[in-house]
């Protein structure tokens, strides 16, 4: 596992969300979980979600949108990329079979998967969720509360006998499952910005500068019909 990472290739992080749209929330998120990792990793990539089984789906821009958004924001920033592979999938896009792709695309890499204590808690309700870590390490970054008690309690829940061991990332917190497998958690500033608040804020026309990149503004501009159709499905009205 990860006692010598200076014998292995360096693994991949990855960050799933919908995206609906990027903000700085995700993007502060993916620069700290990148430095955190360090060498571990060669990069970090931000996966758009295709079709989410979890997600309210009439307020979700289409895919093509949400990942050239995604681009944008990204743009220039060091050893992070975007990967559209579920906008190629068919159904819905589970976790399972994009994670299980990457693992056939870098044999013998880890993988770290990027996820907030409040949707870590529910991996029971996702597909093959509490077997996940066959595939990934789980790096788990608090939202909104900023006690590892929510980690550690859910951690508890979906493996029971999970045990604390030595950290392996900086000033975080590492348990390792009784079977194998290891999930992390890392305290990181919670910054509060969310995708509905946005989309709500925006609807309104309110401000919505510094809580998303230029150019995501700039292309919610160029496409203002399609975004509002769209938006409108969380019940606001322009
Ligand atoms: P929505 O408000 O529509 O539910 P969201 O803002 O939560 O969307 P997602 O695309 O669902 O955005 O989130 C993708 C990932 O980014 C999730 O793991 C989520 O926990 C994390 N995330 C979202 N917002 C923040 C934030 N402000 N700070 C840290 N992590 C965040």
């Amino acid at each position: 596992m990860l006692d010598s990472p200076e014998q292995r290739p360096p693994g991949r992080a990855l960050l799933g969300g919908s995206f609906n749209p990027p903000h700085i929330g995700h993007l502060r998120l993916a620069i700290e979980v990148r430095e955190a990792l360090g060498e571990l990793v060669d990069s970090l990539v931000l996966i758009p979600c295709g079709n989410p089984p979890h997600k309210r789906a009439d307020s979700l821009l289409p895919f093509a949108l949400r990942a050239e958004m995604t681009r944008a924001a990204v743009r220039g920033l060091p050893g992070i990329s975007v990967s559209e592979e579920e906008g190629e999938r068919q159904g819905y896009s589970y976790t399972w079979d994009t994670l299980s792709r990457y693992r056939e695309r870098l044999p013998g890499r880890e993988l770290y998967f990027v996820i907030g204590t409040p949707d870590f808690a529910l991996l029971h309700t996702w597909h093959r969720g509490p077997e996940l870590p066959k595939l990934c390490q789980f790096v788990v970054v608090a939202r909104g509360e900023q006690t590892e008690e929510p980690f550690v309690e859910a951690a508890r829940r979906l493996w029971p006998g999970v045990r604390g061991v030595a950290p392996v990332l900086p000033d975080s917190l590492c348990m390792e499952l009784p079977g194998g497998g290891r999930v992390h958690y890392l305290p990181l500033p919670w910054l509060a910005v969310s995708a509905s608040r946005i989309r709500e804020r925006w609807l309104r026309q309110r401000n919505v500068d510094f809580l998303i990149p230029r150019a995501v503004d700039e292309l919610l501009r160029v496409r203002h019909a399609e975004v509002a159709e769209h938006w409108k499905g969380d019940g606001m009205s322009c």
